[in-house]
């Protein structure tokens, strides 16, 4: 019998003989491997656990403790589902595809009499434990893409006829499970009954290709773990995520809404949510200003022709909304640079006038498809808190490390940690290599500097710029895109940008686009998100509410709020005839950090009872005191 030379991650070479399976290598090395193991790489490719060694190879064992692992098991366990929805449905039902994504997987399904809802997701289940349980063993076949087309013509299965139609192979390869067959590539598990932990989680509608002109099938989402308990700590995340939603916390708290009639994606501000927005736009424009930037001002819009200066109008036209005034066209604007560009070119300039750094906060509109929009954190217009620095080459160093400075206090402030991240030159760009040279390394200098680690992306900067992109991590562990940096040598080229240098000629000088929380509104969907609701007394809409005891107390209630109000607390009094119970209760669910509760005693001793939210009492105060207390703990943040 002919061997086979196996190569190991390690290094080793082991001999075996031919047509021994990864999953019998495996276990020659350990039985803990083999039980862990899911899938195998030979030479570099991924394949099923029970693949057949032919020849000598390099081979990895992948297990499921890897993510490649994880996506092998969820993605068999799409099919698991699929395999329950053709059981309990049959010919209702067409299969379609069903790949794993981040934190799970989801299977689409076409049918035409069927809506699947939420309410049967425990009968999909019962019937996929089952099916696990008979532990079906997962067989690869191939078959040439004739025989394949007619296997899945004679079961029903159009879009699989479909899909074989437009591959490029000759033969093809499918799994069957039990009476279950899908057309598929693998690898998957060795048989059902490996999968141990799983949940379907909702169910949306989504267009067969992503092709809005093609049929709308029901996509049923759902996850699966290695074992329950991961399945149950990913569920309360989940559970807590849904909590948190911003969407319905800015419902519940009065904050904002969106109105069809206004058009989808347009943010409408309420009263508290408006009064938030002010409060987080003036913390940054006196950050902004201890920083020795110039707040600036540009128009929404601006003529067409200057779009077509910068490159915004060959490049993002799709992403912008034009009009026409007396015959003249005009874009509004989808980024805020070209006003800046024109007040730097209002004046000569000279390396003494420079950095100059501009800030706005610049409302802009880009059309976003409406299938992505998503409350607050995706949306068709926005404000940024954009600024553009412009220096020369030998101050960009500097400027970088001032910016990501600011981005520690700031993240500090709102106690975010963060990710870094750096994408570098690509293939088709524009801008000298000395350009490249220079700003790369100013951004990676400055990345080093913050001692933090960070992420290289090799080749992926935009096409005029090398960029820093930081990710912050939420309450719930969730990455969230908000501040970059982000070179730029196209527009101080397209607009003639100079200043006059030392030695007396005309010099580019470069140019930094960045923004420290990005889009105000998508930040404060993230602040929302994060602290569940309950803002941090600095930023809370409402600081307190005075809550009176009996009528008998409703006159010095009354001094008490107008005191606090003059004083520049943000407060809202509730001196209905109401339980104290109730009126707290309602307090609690409006996140308000402070209830001042005013009784009799409070009244004769001209003082309020204050109450946080956690239910905690402070001693009781005069007004003037808690004016002092509210202006103590908020003036950290100034
Ligand atoms: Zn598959
Ligand atoms: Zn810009």
């Amino acid at each position: 019998m002919s061997r086979v030379q196996i190569k190991l991650p390690d290094g080793s070479q082991r001999d075996f003989p031919a047509g021994t399976t990864a999953l019998d290598v495996a276990r020659a090395i350990g039985e803990r491997l083999a039980r862990k193991a899911v899938a195998a790489r030979v030479d570099g490719e991924l394949v099923d656990i029970q693949t057949p060694l032919s020849k000598d190879c390099g081979l990895e064992i992948v297990t499921l403790e890897s993510p490649e692992g994880l996506e092998v098991y969820r993605h068999s366990t799409a099919h698991l589902m699929a395999h329950a929805v053709k059981s309990l449905f049959g010919h209702e039902v067409q299969v379609t595809i069903g790949p794993a994504i981040e934190n799970g997987f989801y299977y689409d399904f076409f049918s035409e009499t069927h809506k699947f809802t939420p309410e049967e997701f425990q009968r999909i289940e019962d019937k996929m434990a089952e099916l696990a349980a008979a532990d079906l063993p997962i067989l690869r076949e191939e078959m040439t893409r004739d025989s394949a087309m007619r296997l899945f013509r004679d079961m029903g299965e159009a879009y699989k006829v479909e899909l074989i139609q437009d591959l490029p192979n000759e033969t093809v390869s499918l799994y069957r499970q039990g009476d279950f067959v899908d057309l598929c590539r693998g690898p998957h598990l060795p048989s059902t009954g490996f999968i141990k932990a799983f949940k379907l989680t909702s169910v949306a509608g989504a267009y067969w290709r992503g092709d809005e002109h093609k049929a709308m099938l029901q996509r049923i989402y759902a996850t699966s773990f290695p074992d329950r308990k991961e399945l149950k700590a990913y569920l309360h995340r989940l559970e807590e995520a849904r909590k948190r939603d911003h969407r319905k916390l800015g419902r519940e708290l009065d904050l904002f809404s969106f109105s069809e009639d206004a058009g989808a994606g347009l943010v409408i501000w309420h009263p508290k949510g408006a009064l938030l927005r002010t409060v987080l736009e003036d913390f940054e424009r006196r950050e902004h200003l201890k920083r020795g930037y110039d707040i600036v001002m540009g128009p929404q819009l601006l003529r067409t022709d200057l779009w077509k200066t910068s490159g915004h109008y060959e490049n993002y036209r799709e992403n912008m909304y034009f009009t026409d005034v007396e015959e003249q066209s005009y874009g509004i604007k989808p980024m805020n640079c070209l006003a800046h560009m024109l007040i730097y070119k209002s004046q000569i300039r000279s390396y003494r006038d420079l950095p100059l750094r501009f800030f706005e906060l610049g409302t802009v509109h880009r059309h976003e498809k409406s299938g992505v929009l998503h409350g607050l954190t995706r949306v068709r217009g926005f404000t940024q808190d954009d600024a553009h620095i412009l220096c020369t080459p030998d101050q960009l160093d500097g400027e970088i490390k001032g910016v990501l400075q600011f981005v520690r206090d700031v993240m500090g402030i709102f106690g975010f940690e963060y990710e870094l991240e750096i994408s570098t030159r690509p293939e088709k760009s524009i801008g000298s290599d000395q350009d490249w040279e220079r700003a790369t390394n100013a951004l990676m200098a400055s990345l080093k500097d913050t001692g933090l680690p960070f992420e290289i992306n090799e080749g992926d900067g935009a096409f005029y710029g090398p960029k820093i992109d930081v990710k912050l991590k939420d309450a719930l562990d969730r990455r969230w895109q908000c501040a970059t940096i982000q070179c730029d040598f196209t527009l101080p080229e397209r607009f003639d940008l100079t200043f006059v240098g030392r030695d007396g000629e005309k010099h580019r000088p470069v140019m930094v686009h960045r923004v420290i929380l990005g889009s105000i509104e998508r930040f404060i969907g993230i602040l929302i998100e994060h602290y569940a609701g309950n803002f941090p007394l600095w930023i809370s809409p409402v600081q307190a509410v005075v809550l009176n005891v009996t009528d008998n107390q409703a006159t010095y209630a009354e001094q008490v709020f107008n005191e606090l109000r003059a004083a520049g607390v943000r407060v809202q009094k509730d001196l209905r005839n109401e339980k104290l119970g109730f009126k707290i209760r309602e307090a609690q669910m409006e996140k308000i950090p402070y209830m001042l509760v005013v009784g009799d005693k409070e009244m004769e001793q001209g003082k309020v009872a204050p109450r946080h939210r956690s239910g905690k009492m402070l001693d009781p105060m005069t007004p003037a005191e808690f004016i002092t207390f509210v202006q103590d703990e908020c003036k950290q943040y100034h």
